[in-house]
């Protein structure tokens, strides 16, 4: 009985000696103390006892690594915060109205009189400088204190120099003016000076009479915003066709003008809306990271399409898909595009992104570029004065880039651009055929525009909005 126990103890053991060197030893000593002798034996139950813990073990995992860091003594870094770059408008100069002002500030001269000099076809900096009455020596120092702040090749003609006798001012990059001054301790000295630029936030609105161009110049809409707002819209907007008298524009952008000179130096478009016979449209732009930077509705859904309808801006339709008697040769015919009549030299963009198939002379199209966009649509454009001149077959373009120039080549009466919509290699009515729709915004920046939206729309609700880009409100609860 004891031994029957103790060769069942031991098989139990068997297996697990191997394990731990703890566990070897255990059993050893039961095995040494059931060799005591006594029939009811108790230590056998006491015996037990020690082994619980060898048999109930979990199985040894391997033990992480200790950290190496851990190895090191811990000692004391001296750590210094990076520094907040300071902004250039608070190291540089403010440039001035006038080159006299800067050149008194930095050099105490006075200065009678300055004037404006354009660079001239094959002219340099110092051709320009002898013309505006250097000497050659000033002319020369004043180049190699120039050089330090840009380089001086390949100036564009027309550039303009403000030039006076103890120093000059030209820009090479926008927002930024290099002053050269004759110092009196230091020589021909070079200094960059940063435009006043100022920032507004134009929130515009009007109600559209004939045309909805004059009607948002009248209301004061920037020209680029302007051609900005038809773009995004002219997704989902045939303006020649669609738009009609007592519909409502709106729109908001922040606006950057060159506080010396005037000019909008930069747009900063936030939201276009528009009341169309009582439907709303309202499309907010987000910048918020790069790879979904982009117009689109209050729910995230692009307002971009694959297709612009109107390729054109500020044309009139003067020619529509379908029969028709062909003002040149007389016979009825079907006309497969549409005609936009503009003046010659009007841009033509690209309705879509994609590749140039052709580009060139067509026969009774005269030059002619047809744009593969994927593999159902592709888009042409006839009649042209010139094709832009990146644009050859087998080139990409990009929705909204200039590919050529309104013109009369070919068969054609008048300045017009001739565009056809083919699906599936077929010409279609581009003002009527359905377009498939954009995507929608990368649902992990989704939460960020509609905060975004939210405060766009704070933003125009205060100032009096008929609020175009709102969702319905929700039907109040019984
Ligand atoms: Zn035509």
């Amino acid at each position: 009985m004891m031994i029957l126990k103790k060769r069942k103890f031991r098989a139990l053991i068997k297996p697990l000696a191997g394990l731990t060197a703890s566990a070897v030893m255990i059993g050893t000593a039961l095995t040494l103390d059931s060799q005591s002798g006594h029939a009811d034996v108790q230590p056998l139950a006491v015996a037990y006892a020690p082994m619980q813990p060898v048999i109930q073990t979990e199985p040894a995992l391997p033990k992480p690594r200790p950290d190496p860091a851990l190895a090191y003594d811990l000692q004391a870094v001296d750590i210094t915060l990076p520094r907040t770059k300071p902004a250039l408008k608070d190291i540089l100069p403010t440039s001035t109205a006038t080159l006299a002002e800067t050149i008194k500030t930095q050099t105490g001269h006075d200065t009678t009189s300055e004037s404006v000099y354009k660079l001239r076809a094959g002219e340099g900096v110092g051709a320009i400088l002898m013309r505006a009455g250097y000497s050659a020596a000033d002319t020369a120092a004043a180049i190699e204190a120039a050089t330090n702040k840009a380089s001086l090749r390949r100036l564009q003609i027309g550039m303009e120099f403000t030039i006076a006798e103890h120093g000059f001012r030209f820009s090479v990059k926008p927002g930024m003016d290099i002053y050269i001054l004759r110092h009196p301790d230091s020589g021909w000295i070079a200094i960059n000076a940063i435009r006043p630029v100022e920032t507004y936030i134009a929130f515009i609105q009007g109600s559209i009479d004939d045309s909805i161009y004059r009607a948002a110049l009248d209301a004061g809409v920037n020209e680029a915003a302007f051609n900005e707002y038809v773009r995004v819209m002219g997704f989902s907007v045939d303006f020649q066709r669609e738009v009609r008298r007592g519909d409502k524009f709106e729109m908001m952008y922040a606006m950057d003008r060159d506080s010396l000179s005037g000019d909008v130096v930069g747009i900063d478009f936030q939201y276009a809306g528009l009341s169309l016979s009582g439907d709303q449209l309202g499309f907010f732009r987000y910048d918020g990271a790069d790879s979904a930077i982009g117009w689109y509705d209050e729910n995230g859904n692009s307002a971009a399409r694959t297709l612009i309808r109107t390729p054109i801006t500020g044309a009139r339709l003067s020619s529509s898909f379908g029969t028709r008697r062909h003002p040149v040769n007389g016979f009825n015919a079907m006309h497969k595009g549409v005609d936009f009549a503009a003046p010659k030299g009007t841009p033509i963009i690209a309705a879509g992104s994609g590749v140039v198939r052709e580009a060139g002379w067509k026969g009774s199209y005269g030059r002619y570029i047809r744009i593969k966009h994927n593999a159902t649509y592709d888009t042409a454009y006839a009649h042209m004065t010139r094709i832009a001149p990146h644009i050859t077959a087998g080139s990409r373009v990009k929705q909204g880039e200039i590919i050529g120039y309104v013109g009369s080549t070919g068969r054609s009466t008048g300045a017009h651009l001739h565009y056809e919509i083919l699906v599936n290699n077929r010409q279609v009515n581009p003002m009527t055929v359905r377009l498939p729709t954009g995507k929608k915004i990368d649902p992990v920046h989704l939460d960020d525009f509609k905060k975004q939206v939210q405060m766009v729309e704070a933003e125009v609700l205060a100032r009096g909005t008929q609020r175009f880009a709102a969702a319905e409100p929700a039907p109040a609860t019984p």
